[in-house]
């Protein structure tokens, strides 16, 4: 016969246990201790296996909820260790945070499922409770991403843009301006650079692999003449530049 003064929950993950747990209407909140011997540690730095604890401290992790209304918060106590072959220190890796945050790898999961379906920062940091510096770090490594993936697929196709537009945008609010390069074949954005001026379109052709380029011409708008900027030719006969 199952009684419920014999049943008990355990809770683990890799080296860390569950050693407590408390919960109320707005928040749960579970305390990980780490279990991990010393044996077991190798320094990152020289890859030296004599090390002892240097001391501990916590780590509180916000997590993706389990319970709606009511947040998840993780207290995660880490090691630090001393390395005896080099004399530094280091803290113990975990599977329990996401690198660069303060917060679990599910909670990062969750805040990219939202991000993924173009929902703004600020919606994401009311919904999740998460601070938007976070969200916005984890915004900016999926774009990356992306922009990564991209480049690669068009880089297997052996790929070279053809034809290029220039223009301008406003950014703080018209405050200021930016300019950017665009394939107008498969309307990828090539390059971006603050302002909007001669000077600044010209960090175009310093800043950009031009050997990446098919070859180039103008849209027949304003920005035709900054095109001819590297060695003075018109677009369609300028052959040196590439
Ligand atoms: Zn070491």
């Amino acid at each position: 016969m199952l009684l419920d003064k014999n049943t008990s929950i355990h809770l683990s993950c890799q080296q860390f246990d569950c050693d407590s747990f408390e919960t109320s209407e707005t928040e749960t909140r579970l305390k990980f201790i780490s279990r991990q011997k010393t044996g077991d540690v190798v320094c990152p730095y020289c890859l030296g296996s004599h090390v002892h604890v240097h001391g501990s401290c916590d780590a509180e992790l916000k997590d993706a909820p389990v319970w709606t209304g009511t947040r998840q918060i993780l207290d995660v106590r880490l090691h630090r260790y001393h390395c005896l072959d080099c004399g530094k220190t280091f803290m113990e890796e975990t599977c329990l945070k996401y690198p660069g945050t303060r917060i679990t790898p599910r909670a990062a999961n969750w805040i990219r499922e939202l991000l993924r379906w173009h929902m703004p920062i600020s919606a994401v940091h009311e919904i999740t409770g998460i601070h938007w510096e976070t969200i916005r770090n984890i915004h900016l490594g999926m774009m990356e991403e992306a922009l990564d993936w991209r480049r690669k697929e068009l880089q297997d196709k052996g790929y070279r843009p053809e034809y290029l537009a220039v223009d301008e945008f406003a950014v703080h609010k018209g405050h200021s301006y930016a300019t950017c390069v665009m394939d107008l074949v498969q309307g990828d954005v090539l390059w971006v650079g603050e302002g909007r001026s001669k000077e600044c379109f010209n960090k175009f052709f310093e800043e950009f692999d031009l050997a990446y380029l098919s070859r180039r011409k103008g849209n027949r708008n304003g920005h035709e003449r900054l095109i001819q900027h590297p060695c003075g030719a018109s677009p369609s006969t300028c052959g040196d530049c590439l």
